[in-house]
């Protein structure tokens, strides 16, 4: 077991990518704390942690706002007394040309992906610091590198998580903070369900793989990045996209 005596705090874990990582931390014998804005999806991912022999903790909290973030870990930290990894994975898209793009779906993408990132980050930060060890893994994505039309939000987002895991790589470093990101490519989630089929055959084009990724793709990457196989890596981003961007 990988993650033997860890505890991981995964936001947005409920679905998708952020489940796939819980359910595969858990089977290396992490302890889980996952916070998602749907409590539905929550309770069924817990659920499925506690069959693998692990505690997990849910909170319905949103990350954007910094004082909920605070108080999952406060609450994290008096059940376990330790904090050890830290996924920043909530995320979401509001898709549309910038010059239609409202105010509304412009500030809503950058305060779920990157703002609340930072919040988690910050509340993080010190108890990491204190005990001189931690891993912060933050899901960006390949538009953050690269761009795309109809994302203005999106990739400013993603670029912005890239350059927050940069920063906090060097601030953390000395306390033995390890930041890294994992930049996916298409992965097979409700996000990338929503797409239609045109734009899905056209994104497989350019794919040298030639597949759309699996949430364990990412998975598997987070698990590099929160063990101690990277333990000489920090302020990285790990590209997941079947070769789509190089
Ligand atoms: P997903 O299935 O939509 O899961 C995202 C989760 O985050 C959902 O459970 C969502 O809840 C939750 N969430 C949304 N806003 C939140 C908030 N304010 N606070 C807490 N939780 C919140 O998406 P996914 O595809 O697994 O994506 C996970 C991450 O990977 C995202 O950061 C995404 O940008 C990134 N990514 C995905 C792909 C891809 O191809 N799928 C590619 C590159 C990067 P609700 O559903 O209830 O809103």
């Amino acid at each position: 077991m990988k993650l033997k005596g860890n505890v991981t705090l995964i936001t947005g874990g409920g679905q998708g990518i952020g489940r796939s990582i819980a359910l595969l931390f858990a089977e290396e014998g992490s302890d889980i704390a996952i916070c998602d804005v749907n409590p539905d999806s929550l309770n069924q991912t817990k659920d499925e942690i506690k069959e693998k022999n692990r505690d997990c903790l849910t909170f319905t909290a949103d990350v954007t706002k910094f004082d909920q973030v605070e108080d999952v870990v406060n609450k994290i930290l008096d059940k376990f007394g330790r904090i050890d990894i830290l996924v920043n994975n909530a995320g979401i898209t509001r898709d549309s040309l910038l010059v239609r793009m409202s105010e509304e779906d412009w500030d809503r993408v950058l305060d779920v992906n990157l703002k609340g990132s930072f919040n988690c980050t910050k509340a993080v930060a010190k108890p990491m610091m204190k005990a001189r060890g931690g891993k912060i893994i933050n899901i960006a994505s390949i538009i953050g590198i690269i761009g795309n039309p109809g994302q203005a939000n999106y990739a400013a987002s993603k670029g912005g998580m890239i350059a927050l895991t940069k920063t906090m790589a060097k601030e953390l470093a000395s306390r033995n903070v390890r930041v890294n990101a994992i930049a996916p490519g298409f992965i097979k989630t409700a996000m990338t369900e929503k797409l239609s089929e045109d734009v899905k055959g056209a994104m497989l084009k350019e794919i040298p793989l030639s597949r759309f990724g699996e949430q364990g793709d990412v998975a598997n990457i987070a698990l590099f990045l929160a063990g101690e196989d990277s333990s000489y890596i920090t302020g990285h981003v790990i590209q997941v996209d079947g070769g789509m961007v190089m």
